[in-house]
């Protein structure tokens, strides 16, 4: 099929969809020993590097080199290393497993009975559309209050219950990742929600890793990605910043500012994520990522006690940053957040208006495109080459990353690795998502994307990536 009609927008792409095999698009489905090796020593240490970032914030100060120091003096037998580690891990108490367990119990009720407006995920490579409990933001507003009103009127816990348990706590969020991965690979392997839009890469470890099923559900509402990486994971977020922020104060009888600061920036960043959790949908998370370990013991450990770790910082070296300090770091993270959002916006409207927007007061530039599903149905989208995404092909990252840096910031100038330590995490983990991304949108796309690239160029920063 040729395309011969076309608007002034559309550029000219000789190229049809018939003559290209757009026959699998996805996830990858070779995986090389090298990605495998990597797999491997992602599954093994990433608990082990969330314990260390716990154990240097909580024994050390947050200082990363000392630990180093002494986990190398201990090791000189096995002895002494397992008596070092049994000193300084956290214990695991039926008082945390309680309060996790019960947390994410709670969670899943508010997500599955709380009243809710019904969201339209995207097209999956099998042709699959979706609805989605979108609930997130009123959730996320009565466990606040509640968590607040139940400290303040029973008297029954600190509202520093979270930092109180936070060692313990990461025991029991560790037990429920691994439990959820094991159980998503099972579930993947023999009783998937869609089997056609299941994924095997040929080698079990990647396939535990990034997980076999792409929208794994329980019933017709239970779904796991959204679940996850929102409610245990995101609303947490907050929680967890403010239970530090009132530790703060039971420590030194106030709040700092730099604690202020960045409860502000992480919950604007958190609020937007449910205020437009339906954008949320369309994203590469819950849109194209399977459900495995990356998502699943992530969202559950790697979320909330990475994300986070700032505040754990400024609860451990408490410090005042000057007025002048304070507004320019808000700044900077209000140009972020602005970018990231009206990046995020803009890809969006044009899709849902079919391009018929304006964007920065011109008419929206893009290309239209095609690309097929596996049951063989061809389906029309769009990719579009105007406002920031005009700039680059992932703008909207920069936006983040900006973000990220106001952060680290918020802890004070002096130079300090956990503090900077997210924005050396998001800037890896996007740059191989675009590379990922690329990937997967060329395989889709074809022709189309290739024509993408020539109009715009660069995929991060211009002139520069
Ligand atoms: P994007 O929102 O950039 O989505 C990429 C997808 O959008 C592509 O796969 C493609 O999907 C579609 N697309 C690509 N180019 C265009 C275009 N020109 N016009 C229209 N559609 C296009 O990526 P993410 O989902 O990774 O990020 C979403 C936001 O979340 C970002 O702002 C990012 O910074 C943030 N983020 C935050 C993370 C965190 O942990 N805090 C982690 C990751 C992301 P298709 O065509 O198939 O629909």
């Amino acid at each position: 099929m040729s395309i011969k009609k076309r608007s002034p927008k559309i550029p000219l792409i000789k190229k049809t969809v018939d003559s290209k095999p757009f026959t699998t698009w996805g996830r990858a489905h070779y995986v090389s020993l090298i990605t495998e090796l990597i797999t491997i020593s992602l599954l093994f240490l990433s608990p082990v590097w969330v314990g260390f970032l716990w154990m240097s914030c909580t024994h050390y100060q947050c200082s990363v080199v000392q630990p180093v120091v002494d986990l190398y003096g201990a090791s000189s037998s096995i002895n002494t290393f397992i008596a070092f580690i049994t000193e300084k891990l956290p214990p695991v108490t039926s008082t945390a497993n309680k309060i996790y367990f019960g947390w994410v119990a709670f969670q899943v009720i508010m997500y599955l009975y709380w009243p809710s407006k019904i969201g339209t995920g995207q097209q999956t490579p099998a042709g699959h559309v979706l609805k989605y409990r979108v609930n997130g933001l009123r959730v996320w507003i009565v466990t606040h209050i509640l968590f607040i009103a139940g400290s303040l009127i029973t008297g029954a816990y600190s509202m520093s219950i979270i930092q109180q348990n936070w060692g313990s706590l990461m025991i029991s969020a560790n037990i429920l990742g691994m439990l959820l991965t094991a159980f998503a690979y099972i579930k993947g392997n023999y009783f998937p929600t869609h089997p056609d839009d299941c994924k095997h890469s040929g080698s079990k470890l990647y396939d535990i890793f990034m997980g076999v099923e792409l929208n794994p559900r329980i019933g017709e509402w239970f779904d796991f990605k959204l679940f996850f990486n929102g409610r245990p994971g995101i609303v947490a977020w907050t929680l967890i910043n403010f239970s530090f922020a009132v530790a703060q104060y039971e420590q030194l009888g106030y709040v700092t500012n730099s604690m202020i600061l960045l409860n502000i920036l992480h919950a604007t960043y958190v609020l937007d994520f449910f205020y437009f959790e339906d954008w949320y949908l369309r994203t590469i998370d819950i849109a194209h990522d399977h459900f495995g370990f990356y998502l699943g013991w992530g969202d559950c450990v790697w979320l909330p006690y990475t994300y986070t770790l700032q505040s754990h910082y400024i609860y451990r070296n408490p410090v005042s940053l000057s007025w002048p300090m304070f507004v320019v770091i808000l700044s900077i993270g209000s140009v972020g957040y602005y970018i990231f959002r009206n990046a995020n916006n803009q890809k969006d409207l044009v899709r849902k208006h079919d391009g018929n927007v304006s964007i920065w007061g011109k008419p929206a530039r893009f290309i239209r495109t095609k690309y097929v599903t596996s049951d063989g149905e061809i389906h029309n989208s769009i990719l579009l080459t105007s406002g920031f995404w005009g700039i680059s092909r992932h703008f909207n990252y920069v936006g983040d990353l900006l973000m990220c840096f106001s952060f680290g910031a918020s802890c004070g100038l002096q130079f300090d690795v956990i503090p900077y330590y997210y924005l050396v995490y998001m800037t890896i983990l996007l740059v191989h998502r675009i590379y990922r991304d690329q990937a997967r949108c060329r395989a889709k796309y074809g022709v189309y994307w290739d024509e993408y690239c020539n109009q715009v160029p660069y995929k991060l920063i211009p002139y520069i990536f």
